[in-house]
């Protein structure tokens, strides 16, 4: 028995992420191992994973693959420093992911999660400003109801409330665009066909505080942790053109996106929009070793070594973790999965039966709105007293009948893995719908 099956003897000492603790002590849901499609909790249920864990396990669990490439590397190579060394892993995934990337986001920087991918983007962003004689330029512009993790730059940018409350001013001049669910779009599934000009707040900043004050913009294309919000269409190409009429870099926040969450390569791809910074992290690894990335523009990349004199440090910006040994080697026996199992292609595939199933919960009385794109679905419960208490319930309902989703607040989050068959999604959907008619 390890201590990944072995019952703690005290639950009281861990103080858990983003979780009810008092909740969760009294009555509390571990998992104590992962196959395919299924979890097994320690009451010796079988529960199909529903979230790919936190959108990370695209692959599907335990794939021996990954697990001895990371065997074999912490054998040969523990660790070597990122700063000044190297080692030839991080090199050739880079190269891997550049070669998936959008126009030439040709660059890669890693780092250890999807907050740090986030504060490593604004933080380039205002290194290349500077590095251009544009140093003036320190206003970051976010969007309500984004999410980009938890970190100071991520959170000054995001706009889920609650994650900001308690944590005081963040970051000076951050601006925030509106966020894009307009009423009329309720049940549409893809993208909405109204709501583009939601964009020009970003010309209205520009007007307001002036275009020389502004660095970047960060958007997640589909806004995920509140709710999957598909993006308008022409919302994103109208991003786009603002910000190449005024020089303001565009990220695209892609750390639930990439690596075929839409049914392709990345959101940019599914939108026919490229920015010039794309964070990631998630997939990037089957979620097996914490590891995020960014991938930067040519311009980008050669403005800001470009300006920095020989033989010195460029970007005075790393990780003791970026690129470390094992997370690379995870992250490129991962991408052969997903090549040789042509993991992309295969979402696309399952898209319109996962959609059709999604909006076929519209007739239930408690489900307020649907929205999907890809494999990612967002669904709206009729709130009770409080806000977040019917999802709570929810989830902890779907969970007792076998089936693991995220929630956030009072939506429910459905994102398989993409290794899912038509019989997986309909174990799920009816699962959900088994919870939701009786509430
Ligand atoms: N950005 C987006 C769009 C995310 O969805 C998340 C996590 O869900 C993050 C950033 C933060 O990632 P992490 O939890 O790995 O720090």
């Amino acid at each position: 028995m390890s201590s990944l099956t072995q019952l703690p003897n005290s639950l009281e000492q861990h103080w858990m992420p983003f979780t009810a603790n008092r909740n969760f002590k009294e009555n509390p849901r571990l998992i104590v191992g992962a196959q395919g499609m299924y979890y097994t909790t320690h009451k010796g249920d079988k529960v199909i994973d529903g979230s790919s864990g936190l959108f990370c396990v695209a692959a599907g669990h335990g794939r021996r693959e990954i697990a001895e490439a990371v065997q074999q590397a912490l054998l040969e190579l523990d660790y070597a420093p990122p700063f000044q060394f190297g080692h030839p892993a991080s090199f050739e995934l880079s190269r891997r992911i550049a070669a998936l990337t959008p126009g030439d986001l040709n660059h890669v920087f890693f780092t250890n999660s999807g907050s740090e991918s986030v504060d490593t983007a604004l933080k380039i962003a205002l290194a290349y400003q500077k590095a251009r004689g544009e140093g003036q330029r320190m206003r970051l512009v976010g969007r309500e109801r984004a999410y980009h993790g938890v970190n100071f730059g991520g959170l000054s940018v995001a706009g889920m409330v609650n994650n900001k409350k308690a944590f005081g001013l963040g970051l000076p001049w951050a601006l925030h665009l509106r966020h894009t669910q307009l009423p009329e779009h309720k049940f549409t599934p893809g993208q909405p066909e109204t709501g583009a000009e939601l964009a020009e707040d970003l010309q209205r900043f520009v007007d307001l505080h002036g275009a020389d004050s502004i660095a970047a913009v960060i958007v997640e294309p589909i806004a995920g942790s509140t709710g999957a919000l598909v993006p308008p269409k022409g919302y994103l190409e109208r991003l786009r053109a603002i910000c190449d009429r005024h020089h303001i870099l565009l990220i695209f926040d892609e750390v639930i996106c990439a690596f075929g969450r839409t049914g392709k390569q990345f959101a940019a791809d599914a939108f026919g929009v490229v920015p010039d910074m794309i964070t990631m992290a998630k997939a990037l690894t089957n979620g097996v070793v914490p590891m995020g990335a960014v991938a930067v523009s040519d311009r980008i990349y050669e403005t800001v070594t470009g300006a920095a004199p020989e033989a010195s440090v460029e970007l005075f910006h790393g990780y003791t973790y970026s690129g470390c040994p094992v997370a690379s080697v995870a992250a490129l026996a991962t991408r052969d999965i997903f090549e040789r199992e042509q993991l992309v292609e295969r979402a696309a595939g399952m898209t319109p039966a996962f959609l059709e199933r999604l909006f076929a919960l519209r007739d239930l009385p408690v489900v307020t709105d649907i929205r999907g794109y890809g494999l990612l679905g967002g669904i709206d419960l009729a709130p009770l007293e409080a806000p977040g208490l019917r999802g709570l319930a929810v989830m902890q309902r779907l969970y007792d009948g076998g089936l693991m989703l995220k929630m956030t607040g009072d939506t429910a989050l459905v994102s398989p893995p993409l290794v899912c068959e038509e019989k997986h999604i309909d174990e799920i959907f009816s699962k959900l719908r088994d919870v939701l008619k009786s509430q």
